[in-house]
């Protein structure tokens, strides 16, 4: 594992991703050698901390890992902590000085990555002094990496995107999206294109149509501040769930690299139509969950949750109908749902292909349709994938049977496998961008969320409901029954 030699400077450095995230894949970064000696973090917040109490807090959030004394020592000697209020020039002059400090004692190289672990209306501030305070003049490389969400509309996410690219260009930019780090969605390709059975089969001649479920078996938890301002669509849709379709969608790239994947990626979401307000309230419904009583436990309603407003129309469910306008994909519905409060936890893709154009088993009435072929990737909890066939049932007689060929990754590999942000975090050491998401993927899921929300704006009076542990609301059955399909995942 080659050594990655930075300085980490991340601004939120007292926050919940930093804790929950960000210090423990740097930890797994460290245990495996692709941080050692040459790195240092500088953690940066409002509150004033020692850099002491930042190692008791570092050391406490890696704590899970069962780190030996000396490797949490050793490790931790590494931060440094800062208080700084990111509004206020002075203190980049006394980052800057510590930074540079920091350069020479590990000897970094003048590499750079500033982490942006806070809210958004702070990035443009903070980018805007890192150029004017100097802080990345430096004879390394400088990197941002930037958390969700970019933006709240195109136009917004245009306005920050300008701002940043003043002083960042596009290849210094990261802009994460956590499920592009998950081992299952880098296997899409995978499966796409290491396996010809598939590809040659992946369009509209055998495809039926595809279906992406992102459920979430929680509430908004104590983000119920954030949530009610942003809403499912824009939480979830306009990064995750468009980002999947993309890669579900793209052209082959002629190589497996980053700049050929984001051109195809790019590509394939300029080819989902763009509805018109009308179209858009035909195809995408939303609802909100009210309270239920579900596995023993009472759940309260969304409107009841704390830092949500007791009239709040904001949706915590979306499906929607997805349409491609290219010669690929035309005619195949891309049906998506998210939510939270639904009956569990997961996330998955099932490919529903064609069923077979005449059912010979069937004489009496040989249009009765078979069983279709259903290919499924599991994201999550369980990684994997199952293709469901139809076999002759064991007996007398002649009837079809549908098998499930079944793959699941052991709870032993997913233990071990690299977390998402380990790996982005690698990434972004190593200047790879593939799995990051390009300023033309951004614009574009914009463009496309951006009608739905107009349209849903214009609307008055509450919103659907749905039960909380349900898979949503009515509507959301409807919309794919009629279309004569259905949703091929019912928990
Ligand atoms: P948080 O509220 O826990 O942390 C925010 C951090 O910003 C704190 O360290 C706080 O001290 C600091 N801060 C706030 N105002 C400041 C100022 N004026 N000057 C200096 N520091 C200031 O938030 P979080 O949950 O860690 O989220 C951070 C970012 O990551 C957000 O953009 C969020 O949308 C995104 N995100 C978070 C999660 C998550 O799981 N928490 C997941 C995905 C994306």
């Amino acid at each position: 594992n080659e050594e990655q030699i930075a300085l980490f400077t991340i601004f939120g450095g007292t926050g919940d991703l930093a804790r929950r995230k960000l210090y423990p894949s740097l930890f797994r970064l460290y245990r495996k050698g692709f941080l050692k000696n040459k790195f240092a973090v500088i953690g940066t917040a409002r509150r004033e901390w020692t850099d002491d109490y930042y190692r008791e807090v570092i050391t406490t959030s890696i704590d899970a890992l069962s780190p030996t004394e000396e490797e949490a020592l050793a490790f931790s000697s590494h931060f440094y902590y800062q208080a700084h209020n990111v509004m206020d020039s002075a203190h980049y002059h006394s980052l800057k000085e510590l930074a540079d400090e920091l350069d020479e004692k590990y000897q970094l190289e003048g590499n750079r990555l500033f982490y942006l672990a806070m809210a958004p209306n702070f990035f443009g501030t903070i980018v805007d002094h890192l150029k004017s305070e100097q802080i990345i003049d430096t004879r390394g490389y400088s990197r941002l990496i930037i958390e969700k969400p970019f933006g709240s509309s195109f136009e917004s996410a245009q306005q920050l995107n300008e701002q940043i690219r003043a002083v960042f260009n596009e290849e210094q930019i990261f802009r994460i999206d956590h499920y592009l780090g998950k081992e299952m969605i880098q296997n899409i390709s995978a499966v796409r294109f290491g396996n010809y059975i598939f590809e040659s089969l992946w369009n509209n001649h055998y495809i039926d149509n595809i279906q992406v479920t992102l459920a979430e078996d929680l509430g908004v938890e104590d983000r119920g501040g954030y949530y009610d301002k942003s809403g499912a669509l824009k939480d979830m849709i306009q990064n995750h769930i468009l980002q999947v379709v993309a890669l579900l969608a793209m052209e082959v790239p002629n190589t497996f690299s980053e700049k050929t994947i984001r051109e195809e990626k790019i590509k394939a979401l300029k080819a989902v139509r763009i509805y018109s307000e009308e179209e858009a309230l035909e195809n995408f419904v939303r609802g909100q969950y009210v309270s239920n009583t579900f596995n023993g436990k009472d759940i309260i309603s969304y409107r009841e949750e704390t830092n949500v407003a007791p009239d709040s129309r904001t949706e915590t469910f979306v499906a929607g109908k997805l349409v491609i306008d290219n010669f690929r994909w035309k005619g195949v519905p891309f049906y998506i749902r998210t939510g939270k409060q639904l009956t569990t936890k997961a996330a998955r893709i099932n490919v529903v292909f064609k069923p077979s154009p005449v059912n010979i088993f069937n004489p009496e009435d040989v249009c009765k349709t078979l069983p279709q072929n259903i290919l499924t990737i599991y994201i999550q909890p369980t990684e994997g994938f199952s293709l469901t066939l139809n076999g002759k049932e064991v007996g007398p007689g002649f009837h079809l049977d549908p098998v499930k060929l079944d793959y699941r990754n052991t709870a032993e590999i997913i233990e071990n496998s690299p977390e998402a942000y380990e790996k982005l975090v690698l990434d972004a050491l190593k200047g790879d961008a593939t799995n990051f998401t390009h300023w033309d993927e951004v614009s574009q899921s914009w463009r496309i969320v951006d009608v739905i929300r107009q349209a849903w704006d214009k609307e008055e009076g509450d919103i659907p409901t749905y039960k909380a542990g349900t898979m949503g609301p009515a509507e959301a059955f409807d919309l794919i029954k009629r279309e004569n399909d259905d949703w091929v995942w019912k928990p």
